[in-house]
């Protein structure tokens, strides 16, 4: 079972481990600051050993890793795992913005469903069913999102079901929520968020979260 060290601490970026198990383009780690995709959010980039992860997947409670073929790591090697801080950091604050603009557009409307979502280092998007436009009700959800990131609010993470992986979010006063991204430990880390309306039609409505460029 590999130990998974990106929820307790979702700020480092690197971390000596031992590989567990290792085929000719895959290897398993006993731990790992490394993410593979999972509750929409994609994964990290970087290296294990020096060789670029190609793709990361999880199998049970494992991540195995795929490297370029012939990367002749052994078990039991000590290897460095390292990633793409720049990256994680937007991921983080990105997977965030995403929960409390959700977290915002339910409690404006509980009948509201979500469909799908999806969280890259560059934008993000949720998807819902909706035959009627989010378009003017943004504004009021734009500001009441960049209102909880302005507050800086502490956020805690932690398990409700250990044996499972299944993870949650809370902000004390505001929400609850079952989550296993890689989150940051206060809203303000956020600094601000752009929201844009998109219609990829079919009944369904798009909203689209940037973060917002701070000078
Ligand atoms: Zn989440």
């Amino acid at each position: 079972m590999t130990l998974i060290l990106f929820w307790d601490d979702p700020y480092a970026t690197s971390l000596p481990a031992s590989v567990v198990a290792a085929t000719t383009h895959e290897v398993t780690l006993d731990q790992t600051i490394f993410y593979a995709f999972a509750g929409g959010q994609e994964r990290d980039h970087g290296t294990i050993g020096g060789h670029e992860v190609l793709d990361a997947r999880w199998e049970g409670p494992d991540i195995v890793y795929q490297l370029a073929a012939g990367h002749g790591l052994d078990c039991g090697e000590v290897v460095e795992v390292a990633i793409d801080g720049t990256r994680r950091d937007r991921l983080r604050r990105l997977h965030m913005a995403t929960e409390i603009v959700l977290e915002v557009l339910t409690q404006d409307d509980p009948d509201l469903e979500k469909v799908g979502a999806h969280i890259g280092a560059a934008k993000a998007r949720i998807d819902f069913a909706s035959t009627v436009t989010l378009g003017e009700r943004l504004a009021r959800i734009s500001a009441a999102a960049n209102g909880v990131v302005a507050a800086d609010l502490p956020i805690s993470t932690g398990y409700s079901d250990m044996a499972r992986q299944r993870r949650y979010w809370e902000i004390p006063g505001f929400a609850r929520v079952p989550c296993v991204g890689t989150l940051p430990r206060r809203t303000g880390e956020i600094q601000g968020v752009t929201l844009r309306r998109k219609n990829p039609g079919k009944g369904t409505e798009r909203v689209e979260i940037t973060l917002a460029e701070v000078v």
